[in-house]
């Protein structure tokens, strides 16, 4: 079995799953007292936060480098980056490491594909909803075009995302408001909707939706344990 480094802890509230996905999806697959191999490197979120506030992105580019590293001289064999907001700086991380690197969008992107969707709502913070390289890349690699929604939705999610969801809180109001928001991307055409940020998961589920949930988190512990 090969070893999985997860950098993680941005939030740490969205790691837990990740860890606990792995090992019930290796103990499913080869029984008995299995569990995954890995190696986790846990940022302080407030310092990562920070920068993506300032907009350091080069200071967070040479953090989550640095981790990588980190994870690669303490064995693993893999790289995962627990959040879909840090692929930002995703071309660092693959520019240092000699292992495989799996980016978030492409289990994401290949999922969408099999399931035959064509465009899709996107659903994450402001940096994964109105940056490029989320979009980009799902339209690059998977062919699959991304919709989001309007402002006032985005700079809400964005504050459930960080004042909410991150710090531990669950919300039925917030769930609601997601739940509206799907229905408003419905509207504008997509025919799923990509939970583009860890902690969404921890919130809305499947029978909050109209559509067809894209989980991020769990499609790439998917991905690593094929791998
Ligand atoms: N975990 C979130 C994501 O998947 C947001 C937190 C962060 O900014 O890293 O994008």
């Amino acid at each position: 079995m090969k070893t999985i480094g997860i950098i993680g802890g941005m939030s740490w509230e969205s790691t837990v799953p990740y860890y606990r996905d792995l090992n019930e999806l290796v103990k499913r697959r080869l029984g008995g007292l299995h569990s995954a191999k890995v190696v986790l490197y846990s940022m302080d979120f407030a310092e990562v936060a920070r920068m993506q506030s300032e907009g350091a992105w080069d200071e967070s580019a040479a953090l989550m480098a640095h981790a990588a590293r980190s994870l690669q001289a303490a064995g693993a064999e893999v790289v995962l980056l627990a959040t879909n907001t840090m692929h930002e700086v995703a071309h660092a991380i693959e520019a240092t490491i000699t292992v495989p690197f799996i980016h978030i969008a492409d289990p994401t992107g290949e999922a969408i594909r099999a399931a035959a969707l064509a465009t899709v709502g996107l659903l994450g913070t402001r940096f994964t909803m109105e940056r490029d390289f989320y979009r980009v890349r799902l339209a690059e690699r998977h062919g699959v075009a991304v919709v989001t929604p309007a402002e006032a939705d985005r700079a809400e999610v964005h504050r459930i995302i960080y004042e909410e969801l991150a710090l531990g809180v669950i919300s039925e109001r917030s769930r609601g408001t997601f739940t509206a928001i799907i229905e408003r991307l419905a509207g504008a055409g997509a025919q799923g909707v990509i939970l583009g940020c860890t902690e969404i998961p921890l919130l809305v589920r499947q029978q909050d939706s109209p559509l067809p949930l894209f989980d991020t988190g769990a499609l790439h512990v998917h991905a690593a344990v094929d791998f």
